[in-house]
């Protein structure tokens, strides 16, 4: 297993060397390699499994390094950097030369945002490159916002994971990308897209420009190894699984007191809050994951705010 701990120069001494360490966003724990180095690049994708189609996230310090990564920001985009970074919004932009082709799957565009997480903030800024991270979970199951998450599913092939506590937002970034300066979300994550509308108006999503290019958003993904089924009325869904050992994750504690008390039921918040059941949601699916129940099943959140992007987890995760 890894060792766990929050020594970033131990952590700064394993990227020089082209090692691969897991580090802690407020999104997710990302499994992070030198971005401008192949072959360290290549660790990552190995490591994860994660297929060469998907293209990773490279983490900056700050907005002064953006420039380093890409040939072109639109106005936009710099609004929407110097309003939310560091936070959970990734920006798509022209790639230049110094970033390799395994980056980004081949495209000729980059992912880029600045992490909102102070341990990670000083390691970035210990370093005289970007890292590249996707989640640090096995390729299409549950990201991990714990250390121990990392550790369970993939401490068996790395060194050391910088444990930064639980993750603060509980799921990934807000991906967005340009369509003639016209911001379009590539990915719901957990910037609302309302607050980015706040900022540049007119924002997009892939319903209105169905040609652009939006790699790694298959269907099935963040799925637990039991069987997932999110539904709109848990009543009627657990009518028809009968003779199955089945966990129900409701939004709030008090809902579905009609649900037979044999049933093993957890709660995404204490209240309803979005942002506390986003900030619970991989937690809670890792944990029931564990228990050996043929089946979970979890009620969509309201459609709105953080909810989409819940709701958008849910329904990739029960693919
Ligand atoms: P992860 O960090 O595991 O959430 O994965 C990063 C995600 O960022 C990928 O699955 C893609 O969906 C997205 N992504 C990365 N690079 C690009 C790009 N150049 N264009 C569009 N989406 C991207
Ligand atoms: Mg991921």
């Amino acid at each position: 297993m890894a060792e766990l701990g929050t020594d970033i120069d131990k952590a700064a001494d394993l990227l020089r060397n082209d090692e691969i360490v897991a580090i802690p966003t407020e999104t997710v724990y990302g499994l992070a390699g030198n971005g401008l180095k192949s072959d360290t690049i290549e660790k990552i994708y190995m490591v994860k499994n994660r297929p060469a189609s998907n293209p990773l996230i490279l983490h900056i310090a700050s907005i002064n390094y953006l420039d380093g990564l890409v040939t072109e920001i639109p106005e936009t985009a710099i609004k929407l950097a110097e309003k939310f970074w560091p936070g959970a919004l990734t920006l798509v932009l022209p790639k230049n030369d110094k970033v390799p082709d395994i980056a980004t799957a081949g495209l000729k565009t980059v992912a880029v945002r600045v992490p909102a997480h102070e341990l990670t903030l000083r390691l970035l800024s210990m370093l005289d490159f970007p890292l590249a991270a996707p989640s640090a979970n096995l390729s299409n199951r549950v990201s991990p916002t714990t250390a121990e998450h990392v550790n369970f599913q993939i401490g068996k092939s790395i060194q050391y994971i910088l444990d930064g506590g639980q993750c603060s937002k509980g799921i990934e970034s807000t991906i967005v990308g340009f369509v003639d300066e016209i911001p379009i979300i590539l990915r719901h994550g957990a910037l609302s897209i309302d607050k980015i509308k706040q900022v540049v108006g007119k924002v997009l999503t892939k319903k209105d420009h169905t040609t652009i290019v939006a790699p790694g958003m298959s269907p099935k993904h963040y799925s637990p190894k039991t069987l997932l089924i999110a539904c709109d009325n848990i009543q009627l869904t657990i009518a028809g699984l009968k003779g199955l050992h089945i966990a129900v994750l409701t939004l709030c504690p008090d809902s579905h007191k009609e649900l037979d008390e044999n049933i093993f039921k957890v709660s995404l918040t204490s209240k309803g809050d979005l942002s506390e059941a986003a900030y619970n949601l991989y937690e809670k699916l890792f944990l029931i994951d564990k228990m050996n129940f043929d089946c979970i099943v979890v009620e969509y959140v309201p459609d709105v705010g953080i909810g989409i992007s819940i709701n958008d987890r849910l329904r990739r995760a029960s693919n």
